[in-house]
């Protein structure tokens, strides 16, 4: 069921036990808005304890109080009255549901989330769930300290591309603000999440060279097999070296990360590649959005630019006159794969 902030925040202030997660693959948004959960129910005198199943990316792992968050073991139980979802339905949060059958309170601001399991508190105008904190820290009147605000600042700045994306609205900086009025220092934040390693920028040369055009250059695309990265910590950011190609409405990335498993993460200018992703079974927002195949890299390639290619002409941003039948899609994805590369 659908519910108010002030709502969530009454369920919030009803439970002791509150177990927190959030989606699986985390980003900054993820950890930086369970992080900051933790922190004010536990000033509120609760009993709260998070757990993602999946690792934490090692440029995240430095926030404050990351050394907390656990992943489950199998067959582990954990009694909690309330199980909160962070920045994603329960859809993707792995095996936590089988840690604990809490009622569920799921907080998050992607449009694609259609969660009926619980209560739902839903802004898809926020730019980030970090965001929904910073308001439901007000409504619970919790003192935002600095280490809060550093999560919480975290999670803005990067499902913002650091204030760049359209999501970017004005109470985005208003709690941007106040947060950095809380004690966080933007520059240090941004150096933090920028490190890598001179491996890690060598890869992201390798993976550039993968890069491909599809489409007459409309739609481009980046290929890290198993082999590349079992060389990197994550693959976050990789897409922002392509999705400036100038020709470019779509890009996406395609990652084995195990044998058939195919991460995909993709970005527009545009295009709502969150109907594209939820067509193969995933979801996001209008101009970011990822979903999993679950076929090697090859079938993985032809399903989603065939995909993409389909929802394009479908909506007027390819023409449908070259593209008359699925065979002729992948022949032309082929084919300009061939001219361009
Ligand atoms: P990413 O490319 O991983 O940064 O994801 C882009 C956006 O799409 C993020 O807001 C994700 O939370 C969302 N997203 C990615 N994968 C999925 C999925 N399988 N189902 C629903 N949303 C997703
Ligand atoms: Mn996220
Ligand atoms: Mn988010």
């Amino acid at each position: 069921m659908k519910i108010t902030l002030p709502v969530a925040a009454e369920k919030l202030r009803a439970a002791d036990k509150i177990l927190i997660t959030a989606h699986i693959n985390p980003d900054g948004d993820a950890i930086g808005s369970t992080l900051a959960l933790l922190q004010i129910l536990r000033s509120m005198g609760k009993n709260a304890e998070i757990y993602i199943d999946d690792k934490i990316p090692k440029n995240f792992s430095v926030m404050p109080f990351a050394e907390e968050i656990r992943q489950p073991r199998e067959y582990e139980k954990f009694d909690a009255d309330l199980l909160v979802i962070l920045d994603t339905a329960p859809d993707r949060i792995g095996k936590i549901k089988d840690l604990t059958g809490a009622p569920i309170l799921n907080i998050d601001h992607h449009i694609t989330n259609k969660n009926e399991e619980g209560d739902l508190y839903i802004d898809a105008n926020a730019a980030a769930t970090c965001e929904i904190i910073f308001y439901l820290c007000r409504e619970l009147s919790a003192e935002i300290t600095k280490n809060v605000a550093v999560c919480l600042y975290t999670g803005i700045a990067t499902d913002t591309g650091f204030f760049n994306y359209s999501n970017t609205r004005p109470s985005t900086f208003r709690a941007a603000a106040a947060l950095v009025e809380a004690g966080v220092e933007p520059n240090l934040i941004s150096e933090q999440l920028e490190k890598r390693t001179f491996r890690e920028v060598q890869i992201m040369s390798a993976a550039l060279q993968t890069t491909k055009l599809f489409y007459g250059g409309k739609v481009v695309g980046m290929f890290v097999d198993r082999e590349l990265y079992s060389q990197v910590d994550t693959t976050e950011g990789l897409i922002d070296l392509i999705r400036v190609i100038d020709s470019a409405d779509v890009a996406f990335l395609i990652t084995e990360k195990e044998k058939n498993i195919c991460r995909v993460s993709m970005r527009s200018k545009g295009v709502e590649v969150s109907e594209i992703a939820k067509r193969l079974g995933g979801g996001g927002h209008v101009r970011a959005a990822g979903c999993t195949i679950y076929q090697n890299m090859d079938i993985a390639k032809m399903t989603l630019i065939r995909t993409i290619g389909e929802f394009m002409i479908e909506n007027g941003y390819l023409r449908p006159i070259d593209f008359e039948n699925r065979e002729e899609v992948d022949l032309a994805a082929m084919n300009f794969e061939n001219e361009q590369s």
